[in-house]
């Protein structure tokens, strides 16, 4: 079945959650740490905000001043929530913070991190970013053992396995905990005394390293993007490996394993689409990434037309080096409203596709007349690309050739990115051909896999493409069915 059309009489559509780009991946989390830095909050504040486009649900940062952990999370955005008194009540020279997009466990204000906690091992913070994939068979465990949940979200499973940890170290006692988990998992962790980051044995999303120069001193920093480096000022050092620890204490900084490293799987997607083009992930630039998937889909599936627009903002690069490519004009021929908040009540009148025309505008003295290639970085479920080649053509397109920088997404991400159950994915579905005929567009092509893997440079088979194949690096067995009768479950 294709997916339905909105119902305007329906109430729930008054308030226009399309705006939330339901038919896309949704964004996962970011995480920014700092030690040694006597304006750390403010750091991570600044940090935050260069990583805001990670989760835009929640956002908090915990402090410490070497004595007491200092702790503000809310829902909403960065700026928002940190105003310049807030920042002030978060003294002391290391901090962790983190924005969130739920992908496991309920969007509330409990499960909002660092999840922050006074145990035997003292106040402990934590930031996430991933998904573990045996959260709810571990967290079974150890309500059975009697640990008390505060929230739903699968990170709090670390924090109890800490606690109940018999290692008195806190290395220790984390590397123990982390061996107990399996999944994706960046993560920075602060103790009254040091921080600690680690990564999981396969590098499924991002952590960055930096430096930063303040009064003579260094400072260390940590990010999921390279991003959040550029507005403090740090520069980038290296990656956090596949399973490494990097603690940070006054005894300096040490890096070592908690777990031999895995044959890489770094997130794909974060050069398609979730990351930001300036940043550096994964070693590789997205920018350079973003252009190289439009050249390689301009080699693979050109059309005849006159100019290349990309849908904006994340497939403005794609499309850049799809028009190279081609040899063909570059025009911005859809204008994307950066104003727009996260709900909005629809006006009385119901306005046809009000959602999509929000956010998008076409640019009609450019298209109008033109066989136009629209690209986009993704087709999800399918709603939003048949709305927006409905807008192309009334604004006059001729022609609308679709082009999707990747691949058909098939599957699940069961790694930290929240993606629609497999029965809404249109691919997984249906052919090519129906769904070109549900988007409405005069041809529609697709990146293929080994176009992808070409254009982030993937010579070693180090990423992973699960999204897209339906194989899945690690075991996902009976996941599906655990997280349907966790859900039920409530
Ligand atoms: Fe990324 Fe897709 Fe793999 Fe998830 S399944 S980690 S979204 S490539």
């Amino acid at each position: 079945m294709m997916p339905q059309q909105e119902d305007p009489a329906d109430p729930a559509h008054h308030r226009v959650d399309s705006l939330k780009e339901s038919d896309a991946f949704h964004d996962e989390c970011g995480v920014f740490a700092v030690y040694g830095h006597p304006e750390a909050a403010n750091m991570a504040y600044l940090g935050l905000y260069a990583l805001q486009h990670r989760g835009q649900e929640s956002a908090g940062i915990c402090s410490s001043d070497g004595k007491h952990l200092h702790c503000t999370k809310k829902k909403g955005l960065v700026a928002e929530i940190f105003t310049k008194r807030v920042i002030k009540d978060l003294p002391g020279k290391m901090a962790i913070g983190h924005t969130r997009y739920s992908t496991a466990g309920e969007s509330n204000k409990l499960n909002a991190q660092p999840f922050f906690v006074e145990c035997n091992k003292g106040q402990l913070a934590l930031a996430h970013n991933g998904n573990l994939t045996n959260s709810i068979e571990v967290r079974g465990e150890l309500e059975a053992a009697g640990s008390i949940f505060q929230a739903t979200s699968d990170t709090e499973v670390i924090l109890h396995l800490m606690a109940r940890s018999r290692e008195r170290n806190l290395k220790h006692a984390l590397r123990e905990s982390l061996l107990r988990i399996e999944g994706a998992f960046s993560l920075a962790l602060l103790a009254k005394d040091q921080l600690i980051v680690a990564r999981d044995q396969r590098g499924f999303r991002p952590l960055a390293f930096g430096k930063l120069k303040h009064n003579g001193h260094d400072a260390y920093v940590f990010a999921s993007e390279t991003c959040a480096f550029d507005l403090i000022g740090a520069t980038y050092i290296d990656d956090v490996h596949p399973g490494e620890m990097i603690l940070v204490s006054k005894d300096g900084l040490v890096r070592e394993p908690w777990a031999p490293a895995l044959p890489t799987s770094h997130c794909v997607f974060e050069h398609v689409y979730f990351s930001r083009p300036d940043s550096m992930v994964f070693g590789r630039s997205v920018e350079d990434s973003r252009q190289m998937l439009g050249r390689s889909l301009a080699r693979e599936s050109p059309a005849s037309a006159d100019l290349v627009v990309p849908v904006p903002d994340s497939g403005v690069s794609a499309a850049i080096g799809y028009a190279a490519e081609a040899n063909l004009p570059f025009r911005m021929g859809l204008i994307r409203n950066h104003y727009v908040g996260r709900t909005f009540i629809e006006p009385k009148q119901s306005i046809r596709d009000f959602g999509v025309k929000l956010k998008l505008n076409p640019v009609q003295h450019i298209i109008e007349g033109q066989r136009v290639i629209l690209v986009d970085d993704s087709l999800v479920r399918g709603t939003t690309s048949r709305k927006i080649v409905r807008m192309m053509r009334q604004a006059g397109a001729k022609e609308v050739h679709l082009r999707i920088s990747c691949p058909p997404t098939m599957s699940p991400c069961y790694y930290g990115v929240d993606t629609p159950d497999k029965d809404e994915l249109i691919a997984a579905n249906h052919d090519l051909e129906s769904i070109r005929k549900y988007t409405e567009a005069d041809s529609l092509a697709y990146l293929s896999l080994e176009g992808l893997k070409e254009s982030v440079h993937d010579r070693h088979d180090g990423y992973c493409y699960s999204c897209y194949t339906g194989r899945y690096p690690t075991d996902v067995v009976g996941i599906e069915q655990l997280v349907a009768e966790h859900r039920q479950k409530g």
